[in-house]
């Protein structure tokens, strides 16, 4: 579904991504680990269309994306989660949710993803600010998951969430893709992101290190010494 090819990505004369190859297939889930600054939300805003590209290619279904404007790229199904959450906070939970399906999907996905997230339906019209940090970040999926993408990109849904809500958050994410959702996710916590994924890429200040199958990467040594704390 998603061919990255050698992609390049540059902040001014800044290299960020330098030659990224990475294949996501449909219904798989796929997870990005690395440091910070290694470039994994660059690649994701690289991919969604809000961060150009300086070199490479990238192409979803066949089709090479590089003239595709991020909004043309929502009505392809190719949808964000940004890190930090991002919901309009002044705006009600109902409001951020209806958002969602702005470029693509349909406002009658609303009920069914309240219904997929029970502790957003009690604050349906409260303003999404006053929300706790696990359930922005469940209003966040929630909004992406109205535009019905066909490919989410998630960056660090676990970031800043007491380690019941990361459990939490994480078996929600394992749920959508045994629903059929194809998934890049991008998490520090890589052992709960490899540990639900079917693939993994390794990345290091803007390049691929390593990839194979999530649970190799979970036994190997390298990765268990850099990002597991082993
Ligand atoms: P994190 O987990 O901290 O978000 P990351 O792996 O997602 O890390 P990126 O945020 O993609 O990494 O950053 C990749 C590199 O690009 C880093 O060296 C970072 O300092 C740099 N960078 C990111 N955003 C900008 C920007 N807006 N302007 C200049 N440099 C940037």
């Amino acid at each position: 579904m998603l061919d990255v090819v050698r992609l390049d990505s540059r902040y001014g004369r800044i290299p960020a991504l330098t030659g990224v190859d990475l294949q996501v297939a449909a219904g798989e889930l796929v997870a990005l680990v690395g440091a910070n600054g290694a470039g994994k939300t660059t690649l994701l805003r690289t991919i969604s269309g809000v961060q150009p590209a300086s070199g490479g290619a990238i192409r979803f279904d066949g089709q090479d994306l590089a003239r595709l404007s991020a909004r043309r790229r929502v009505q392809l199904g190719i949808v964000q989660v940004p890190e930090g959450r991002q919901v309009f906070g002044p705006l009600s939970v109902e409001d951020n949710l209806r958002l969602g399906a702005f470029a693509r999907g349909s406002h009658d996905m609303l009920e069914h993803v309240l219904a997929m997230f029970p502790a957003l339906e009690p604050k349906r019209r409260e303003p999404a600010g006053t929300l706790s940090g696990g359930q922005q970040q469940m209003l966040a999926i929630g909004r992406a998951l109205m535009a019905r993408p066909r490919l989410l990109l998630l960056d660090e849904p676990s970031m800043g969430l007491a380690p019941r809500l990361v459990a939490e958050i994480f078996a929600q994410i394992a749920d959508l893709k045994a629903r059929g959702t194809t998934i890049l996710l991008v998490d520090q916590n890589a052992r709960a992101a490899l540990a639900i994924a079917d693939r993994g890429y390794v990345m290091e200040t803007g390049r691929v290190v390593l990839r194979g199958p999530a649970a190799e990467l979970l036994r190997d040594p390298q990765v268990q010494q850099a990002y597991l704390g082993l």
